[in-house]
């Protein structure tokens, strides 16, 4: 499974060791079929504990399948659980900015890297426009950011 590695850096085909599914039996997370009403599909939960090949860290991943209309088990939400993401955000900051961020994380923790790129934008598009700095492309906007002291040469780079 590729994670990423927050200890290495990158991106890993970390090493699955073990693996847990749970069928879920909350009734409010059951779906009927298209073909009866009344015959309730099961559905199941799966952690998966996996090490990085390179550092030998843990990671521990949460998936929830969803059981689509008696068709396959499709993936309907994926979290690593452990480690979290390093990568806070200062309670501060606006909720549009916060969202796109953890929008941003999410889309890269399943390699969703094109969606990830876009939220990344929104969200820096946020705080130019917290700093009332709104004329131009993304770039003329960095430029003025560095200039006003905003921003630094590190996060500009
Ligand atoms: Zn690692």
């Amino acid at each position: 499974m590729i994670l990423n590695c927050f200890n290495c850096k990158a991106l890993v085909d970390a090493q699955e060791i073990s693996n847990y599914k749970n069928e879920i039996t909350d009734s409010d997370n059951y779906q009927t079929t298209s073909y009866d009403c009344n015959e309730l599909l099961r559905t199941y939960e799966e952690y998966t504990f996996l090490k990085c090949p390179l550092c030998l860290k843990p990671f521990l991943t949460y998936l929830i399948y969803n059981n689509d209309y008696g068709h396959d088990f499709k993936k309907l939400k994926f979290i690593t659980l452990y480690p979290l993401s390093n990568k806070t955000i200062n309670s501060e900051v606006s909720i549009s900015i916060k969202k796109a961020f953890d929008e941003a994380i999410c889309c890269f923790e399943n390699n969703a890297f094109t969606a990830c790129v876009i939220m990344c934008r929104k969200a820096i598009e946020g705080v130019c426009k917290e700093h009332k700095i709104e004329k131009g492309n993304l770039k003329e906007k960095l430029i003025l950011m560095k200039k006003g002291g905003i921003i630094d040469q590190n996060i500009f780079d």
